[in-house]
C-alpha cells in the first residue's frame, strides 16, 4: 500500500490525491482520503480504482476541504481479497479529546489475536482489516492526547507499520523499529508531506527532508514544526530489501540510493554471476527494465525492447484474484517479432513468484521465432511468503518452494535459467561485504526465509517455519 499526509497547505487533499496518484504503483484496488478543516470538521472519501478516476472531479475534492488531509492506495495482502468499500482506509475513530484517521502501510502480523481479544472486551470491527486494530487499540488507552494512545496502541502490534495519520491540528507519522516500509518526510510550501516514498514528494514540488527513522514517531503541526520521538525499545533495522528489487517506484531515493541505480547495478552483479552467450537482453516491462539495462552494459550484448506493454493495464500481480492475474498477462504484453526472431534471447525480469508470468512470455518469445530463451532473475528464489505487507501466494503456489533451479528451468523449459545470488543482491543495494548472516542488513525472508518477526498469527495457523 502508498500512504500520504499534508498540513500546512490550503486544500490539502489535492495535494493528498496527486501524492496517491504518484504511489498508485503501491496497490491500485482502491483509494480514500480524510481532510479536516476547523469550520467543517472531518471529512472524508473513499472509492475503488485508480486515484485519477475519481479524486480528479472537483465535485469529490470539494466535499474535502481544509489545511489538513492524509491518503492511502490499498493493495489487499490481509483481511478479506476484493470489493468490500469497509476495507478501504484511511480509518477513522472518535475519542474523547477528538477524532483522528490512520492510514497504514505494512502487514500486522499479530492482527488475528489482537482482533479476537479486542472484540471480547467489547470492540465493534467495521471492516476485515488487520490496520482496524490500531484505532481499536487507541479507543482502548488511556492516554490523554492521541499520539500517545497511538504509541500506546502501536506497542502492542507486531509486523510492519508505516503509519500516516491526523488529528484536528496534527500530521502524525510513525514507522515500526525494524522500519520495514518506507516513509519520508518532506517541505511542501509553509507546510509538511509524509509520504510512502520520495516520488510522491516531487509530484506535489515537495523538498525531500529526511527518510523517518526505524522506530521513529514525528508528530508535525504546521506553525509548530516536526517533533521527533522514539517510543519503542530500539532494534535492529531491517528494511524490506524488496522494495529495491520490485516494490518502489524507480525515480524515488531509498537509503540515499536511487532505486534505479540500485535496479541497473542487480544487472551488473547478474551477468557477471550468471552470464550467458547471446544476442539480445531484452527485459520484462516494466519490473525488468533497470536491471536488464545494467546486464547488457555488463554483458556487452545488445539491449533491446523485445516486449512491449500496454500502458492502460495495471500490474497483473497486485489483481487479487488468480484467474484475473492469468489472463492478465497476454492483455498487458505483446512480443516484437521483428526484433526477437533467429536471436538467442536473455529475458530480465525482477522475479518468479508462481511462474505464470515467466511461462507465458516463454512461450510467446518462442512463438515469435527466438533461437533460444535464457532467464536471469533480478532477485534470488522467492521460496517463502511475505507476511509484511507484500501479496506472495501461499508456500506451496511458490515455484521456488518445491523445485531447485534446476527444475524451475525444466519446468519452464527454458535453455536456461539464473537468479542473482542473495549476496550479489545485497552487494547491489550497497553492501559491498554482501550480506551479515549473523544479522542480515535487511529483511529478506521472502528469500531466506528467515523472519524477523515471528509471524504470530500465521505460526497459529499451522504454518512452519
Ligand atoms: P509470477 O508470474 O511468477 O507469479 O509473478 C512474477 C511477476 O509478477 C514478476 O514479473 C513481477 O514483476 C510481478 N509482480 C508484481 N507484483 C509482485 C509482488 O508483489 N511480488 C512479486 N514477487 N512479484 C510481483
Ligand atoms: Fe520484503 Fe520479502 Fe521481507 Fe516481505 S519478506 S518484507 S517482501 S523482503
Ligand atoms: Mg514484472
Amino acid at each position: 500500500c502508498g500512504v500520504f499526509g499534508v498540513v500546512g497547505v490550503a486544500d490539502a487533499a489535492n495535494f493528498v490525491a496527486l501524492g496517491l496518484h504518484a504511489l498508485q504503483h503501491r496497490g491500485q484496488e482502491a483509494g480514500g482520503i480524510v481532510s479536516h478543516c476547523p469550520e467543517d470538521g472531518f471529512n472524508n472519501a473513499r472509492r475503488f480504482g485508480y486515484v485519477r478516476d475519481n479524486f480528479t472531479s472537483q465535485s469529490l475534492m470539494k466535499t474535502l476541504p481544509g489545511p489538513l488531509a492524509i491518503g492511502h492506495v490499498r493493495y489487499s495482502t490481509a483481511g478479506s481479497k476484493g470489493a468490500a468499500i469497509r476495507d478501504v482506509q484511511p480509518f477513522f475513530g472518535e475519542f474523547s479529546m477528538g477524532g483522528a484517521a490512520i492510514a497504514h502501510n505494512g502487514n500486522i502480523t499479530n492482527a488475528e489475536a489482537l482482533r479476537k481479544e479486542l472484540i471480547e472486551r467489547g470492540s465493534i470491527f467495521q471492516s476485515s482489516s488487520d490496520s482496524e486494530c490500531i484505532i481499536h487499540l487507541m479507543a482502548r488507552s488511556l492516554q490523554r492526547n492521541i499520539p500517545e494512545r497511538m504509541e500506546d496502541a502501536l506497542r502492542r502490534v507486531e509486523g510492519a507499520f508505516s503509519v500516516v495519520a491526523m488529528t484536528r491540528t496534527k500530521l502524525i507519522g510513525v514507522r515500526d523499529p525494524l522500519g520495514v516500509r518506507p516513509l519520508v518526510l518532506g517541505k511542501v510550501g509553509d507546510g509538511w508531506a509524509l509520504s510512502s516514498e520520495t516520488c510522491a514528494l516531487d509530484i506535489i514540488g515537495a523538498e525531500f527532508v529526511r527518510e523517518i527513522e526505524p522506530g521513529e514517531m514525528v508528530v508535525i503541526t504546521a506553525e509548530g514544526g516536526v517533533e521527533s520521538l522514539f517510543p519503542f525499545r530500539k532494534q535492529d533495522s531491517k528494511f524490506c530489501i524488496f522494495e529495491h528489487v520490485y516494490f518502489s517506484r524507480p525515480d524515488s531515493i531509498i537509503g540515499g540510493r536511487s532505486v534505479y541505480e540500485t535496479r541497473r547495478q542487480i544487472g551488473v552483479e547478474l551477468a557477471r554471476e550468471a552470464p550467458v552467450e547471446a544476442d539480445l537482453v531484452c527485459p520484462v516491462p516494466d519490473s525488468g527494465t533497470p536491471a536488464a539495462i545494467g546486464f547488457a552494459a555488463e554483458s556487452g550484448i545488445p539491449f533491446g525492447l523485445g516486449i512491449t506493454r500496454n500502458q492502460y493495464m495495471g500490474r497483473t500481480f497486485i489483481e487479487p484474484t488468480e484467474q484475473i492475474r492469468n489472463m492478465g498477462v497476454r492483455l498487458k504484453l505483446n512480443v516484437n517479432r521483428a526484433l526477437i526472431k533467429d536471436k538467442r534471447v536473455i529475458l530480465v525480469d525482477d522475479s518468479v513468484v508462481r511462474g505464470t508470468t515467466s511461462r507465458k512470455i516463454k512461450e510467446m518469445i518462442l512463438d515469435a521465432g527466438a533461437k533460444e530463451v535464457h532467464f536471469r532473475i533480478a532477485s534470488p528464489p522467492t521460496a517463502w511468503p511475505c507476511f509484511y505487507g507484500v501479496d506472495t501466494p501461499q508456500r506451496e503456489k511458490l515455484l521456488a518452494a518445491t523445485m531447485s533451479e534446476e527444475e524451475m528451468c525444466q519446468h519452464l523449459a527454458v535453455d536456461s535459467l539464473k537468479f542473482i545470488s542473495l549476496n550479489g543482491l545485497y552487494r547491489a543495494v550497497g553492501e559491498g561485504d554482501g550480506r551479515n548472516s549473523a544479522c542480515p542488513q535487511y529483511c529478506d525472508a521472502c528469500f531466506s526465509g528467515e523472519y524477523p518477526v515471528a509471524p504470530t498469527d500465521m505460526l497459529q495457523k499451522g504454518f512452519k517455519l
